[in-house]
């Protein structure tokens, strides 16, 4: 091993290319091992909080990123039927000011092309249809299979999804808990729609057991949503697959006329089922460790999941790299840092989830009156995001 610490990444998801990039800038040599034969991100929007925004900003992203997201006005949570604005956050005029960043909605395949070229950029080396299954280590190295090829290296980090075999080889195998809710993910061309259906906002529609999410991306050229619905189980063998318009359709008829119309106006949806797993002990063992999905998967309901991800992959870089006193302590460091916040945000997406599909008349109404409140103190209610929002990894 030369002098440079040598750090191998399993997966190039969004968490392994944020922690490529930043491990290379504090002077890391990377080399990213991803199973897929070629980045192939469907159609799919992804919402990024001011929190995971300074992240990206802080690796030089920050101008890209603007140049394809799209930035919206407000987070409005609205009635299924009436599509009447029960809770409205401003996001454009308060973010910037609240949280020294913006709120920024973009497309997945955007976002991971500026990751990709960062990462490339800062000398990374990305092996395509690389899968790791194990690794092995001794006390100064660590080895993996890639393929055909064997890789050394000083750190493996496992960034490899929700299925993670690092994971699994570190700890075992967990079984994943299906949560009971499926979710559709489609993108339709705004100049399909009649003009300014969908307002632009991170748009949510609360309804008895589903919801329903809209919002732009691709500088405005595209509406994503994402349609939330519960289920008793989940039979199918891959946790990704096509989905049939049909039903997401069928499954919202009924609910505010702008949805009907832009699911008309959508050609091709997949379907995710969504899992969970409780919090881990821990997610390092000697000289590898874990981080994004492969260590705390998290229900999407407050669209944090990767901003988790991103901000994992800042600290573990800045530990890692600035080790002091051995890399046992900067992985201790790490996951001291990161362990409550990751918990608290797999806990909030699933009480959000709860809040969301309340399904009997009564308690819908008292969401409605919970709304009402959270409107006339606003303060208070940008007190409750602040726990989300106002934190900025690079800094604190
Ligand atoms: C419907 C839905 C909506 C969401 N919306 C948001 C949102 O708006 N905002 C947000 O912050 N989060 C959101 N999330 C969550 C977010 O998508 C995930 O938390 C995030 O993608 C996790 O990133 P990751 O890098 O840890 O894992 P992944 O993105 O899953 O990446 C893992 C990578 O590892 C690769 N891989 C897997 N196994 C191997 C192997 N054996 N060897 C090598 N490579 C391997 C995979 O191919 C993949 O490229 C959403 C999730 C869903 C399901």
């Amino acid at each position: 091993m030369g002098d440079r610490t040598h750090i191998l990444i399993s997966g190039g998801g969004i968490g392994g290319l944020t922690a490529a990039i930043a491990l290379a800038q504090r002077g890391a040599k990377v080399d990213v091992f991803e199973k897929a034969p070629k980045f192939e991100e469907i159609g799919a929007g992804i919402q990024l909080g001011p929190n995971a925004m300074h992240v990206l900003s802080a690796l030089g992203l920050e101008k890209n990123l603007k140049k394809l997201g799209f930035e919206p006005a407000a987070a409005t949570l609205r009635d299924y039927k009436s599509g009447k604005p029960e809770l409205r956050t401003r996001l454009k005029s308060v973010f910037k000011d609240r949280y020294r960043q913006i709120y920024l909605n973009i497309h997945r395949a955007d976002l991971h092309l500026i990751l990709q070229e960062a990462a490339l950029k800062e000398g990374v080396k990305i092996h395509m249809d690389a899968p790791v299954n194990s690794y092995w280590q001794s006390v100064d190295h660590v080895m993996i299979e890639a393929g055909e090829n064997a890789f050394n290296g000083d750190f493996l980090i496992g960034a490899d999804g929700i299925h993670s075999k690092i994971r699994e080889t570190m700890q075992g195998e967990h079984k994943l808990k299906f949560t009971g809710h499926v979710a559709w993910r489609g993108t339709v061309p705004t100049h399909r729609l009649p003009r300014k259906l969908i307002p632009p906002e991170a748009n949510v529609w609360l309804g008895p057991g589903r919801h329903f999410v809209a919002y732009y991306v691709n500088g405005g050229d595209k509406v994503n949503f994402v349609a939330v619905e519960e289920r008793d189980s989940w039979a199918e063998a891959g946790w990704n697959i096509k989905g049939n318009v049909g039903d997401v359709r069928a499954a919202f008829t009924g609910w505010d006329e702008r949805i009907g119309r832009l699911l008309r106006e959508c050609k091709e949806c997949y379907l995710w089922g969504l899992f969970d797993r409780e919090p881990l002990e821990t997610w390092s063992s000697g000289r590898v460790t874990l981080l994004g999905d492969a260590c705390h998967p998290m229900l999407p309901f407050m669209a944090q999941g990767a901003a988790m991800a991103i901000e994992d992959s800042y600290v573990l870089a800045k530990h890692l790299m600035d080790r002091d006193r051995g890399f046992e302590t900067a992985l201790e460091r790490y996951e001291e840092d990161r362990k409550p916040r990751t918990t608290m945000m797999q806990k909030i997406s699933r009480e959000n989830g709860e809040l969301y599909h309340r399904k009997p008349l009564g308690d819908r109404i008292q969401r409605k009156m919970m709304f009402k409140a959270a409107s006339i103190v606003t303060l208070a209610a940008y007190g409750k995001l602040d726990r989300v929002y106002g934190v900025n990894v690079t800094k604190d």
